[in-house]
């Protein structure tokens, strides 16, 4: 019988159960579905537009090449799935689970027409709960209860797959205009390859390294980490192909980082708004107005006058990726030492960064701002300048805030002479008492 895949982020052929599915049963068409409805203020953004023009090109190309079809529509996924489903008469709808809430919220009304498969985390999320039934809240006993299950083998895509005679019709790509004109600030994200065969060199790249990771991933300085997360985020790779890859005893500490990823789905599941609501009533008084305005763009724009924060915003800004330790450090700046709301902020990496997810960026948002379930409280401050120093960020400030790049590794991380570099926002102990203060009085 005919079926129907419908695609969201799980841009894959290999170890694609929906897929593997869809094509064990007979003929199939994949449809990708560029919804900026449903989702609401989560629609894609800006980075993640051109990584996805990109991705579905060589999806395309790569199913066409194994005799299949990519349908390509555009609005509401309900409505599109379904008459997609029709003008095929395809019984079934396969699809990955997903676990953003408005996607739950469409396949709820697909009712018995949708066929979910696990495919997105490492086990399967309803296996992981606690004794009574919950997703659990802090990641170390998480982590305890997912490696007690074995994390399934990827499995292998068809070489053929066979399509309807009649094809539904399709948009063409380019006239999504995914991709950005003027000005083009893509031009930094040549380093990507969006698409199952980057994906895969990136995994092989990182193999070599693996066992260097966790004396590396802290250093930005360094290329330490797998540098996957975008591709996750889409699904060109699964999650247990990654794990399986790394098998080695060397790749633990690597894979511990990996199980965030589940463990920010089973977040999600049991708190649907984690992206927009705290999870722990913050006691904090925010600053709102002009003045907090103007430190926001001075922060986007990476012109804080610190240079390991300056350095982050503007690698995310050139290629849409920060460094983990940066990002860290840059969020807690503007959480802490500006006291601008971290909504903000999530809002701003969820249009600029090219892995924008709303289970990670929510979690390590909440985290950082002390209003997650499992983080640190608001009065622990960062100290930006100190991390700078510690992990050895001076070659990355160099390559990101070239006005500094003459200045020596004990200079760099908190210049006297600046030239035309702007001073600091704030001084580090004055935000400090500032934030204790606001936190006091919140
Ligand atoms: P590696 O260190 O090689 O890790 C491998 C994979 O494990 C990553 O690709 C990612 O899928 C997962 N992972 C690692 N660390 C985390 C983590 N802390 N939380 C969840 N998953 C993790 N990651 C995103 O994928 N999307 C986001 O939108 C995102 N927003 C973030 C916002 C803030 C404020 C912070 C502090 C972190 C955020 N992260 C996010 C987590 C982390 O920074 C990135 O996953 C990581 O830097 C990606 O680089 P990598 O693939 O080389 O990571």
């Amino acid at each position: 019988t005919t079926s129907l895949v419908w695609l969201r982020q799980d841009l894959r052929l290999n170890d694609q159960p929906a897929i593997a599915a869809a094509a064990e049963a007979g003929p199939f068409a994949a449809l990708y579905v560029l919804d900026d409805e449903t989702p609401g203020h989560w629609a894609i953004g800006g980075a993640q537009r051109w990584w996805l023009h990109h991705s579905l090109r060589a999806l395309g190309a790569d199913l066409e090449a194994r005799g299949g079809a990519l349908v390509l529509r555009r609005g509401r996924s309900a409505e599109a799935v379904r008459r997609v489903a029709d003008e095929l008469d395809a019984e079934t709808v396969h699809a990955t689970r997903h676990f953003e809430p408005w996607w739950r919220e469409v396949e709820e009304t697909l009712g018995d027409r949708i066929t979910i498969h696990a495919g997105d985390t490492l086990v399967p999320a309803d296996r992981v709960r606690t004794g009574s039934g919950q997703p659990f809240k802090v990641f170390g006993p998480f982590f305890r209860a997912m490696c007690e299950h074995e994390v399934p083998e990827p499995i292998d895509a068809a070489e053929r797959f066979s399509k309807p005679d009649k094809l539904p019709r399709s948009d063409r790509l380019d006239d999504w205009h995914l991709l950005p004109t003027k000005p083009n600030w893509a031009k930094g994200f040549g380093v990507w390859h969006p698409g199952e065969e980057g994906a895969v060199a990136h995994l092989e790249r990182f193999e070599a390294d693996a066992g260097e990771y966790a004396r590396r991933r802290d250093l930005p300085s360094e290329i330490g980490t797998s540098n996957l997360s975008a591709h996750l985020h889409f699904g060109e790779i699964s999650p247990r192909r990654v794990w399986h890859h790394l098998r080695s005893a060397d790749a633990a500490k690597f894979r511990k980082e990996l199980a965030w990823r589940d463990f920010a789905r089973g977040a999600i599941t049991a708190d649907p708004k984690l992206g927009e609501e705290h999870q722990r009533p913050a006691r904090v008084r925010w600053r709102t107005g002009k003045q907090a305005d103007y430190d926001f763009a001075a922060w986007s724009k990476g012109r804080t006058g610190y240079p390991i924060v300056d350095a982050g915003m503007r690698q995310l800004w050139a290629t849409g990726w920060m460094h983990n330790r940066v990002r860290m450090i840059a969020a807690s700046f503007l959480v802490k030492h500006l006291l601008v709301e971290w909504r903000r902020g999530a809002h701003w990496f969820w249009d600029t960064l090219v892995d924008a997810d709303y289970a990670n960026n929510s979690l390590n948002w909440q985290w950082i701002a002390g209003t997650g379930s499992d983080s640190q409280p608001f009065f622990r401050i960062m100290a930006p300048l100190t991390q700078s120093a510690k992990f050895g960020a001076a070659d990355y400030i160099r390559t990101w805030v070239p006005e500094l790049a003459h200045l020596s590794d004990a200079e760099i991380h908190d210049p006297a002479d600046r030239g035309s570099y702007p001073p600091p926002l704030i001084g580090h102990r004055e935000a400090r008492e500032r934030a204790l203060t606001a936190a006091r009085r919140g």
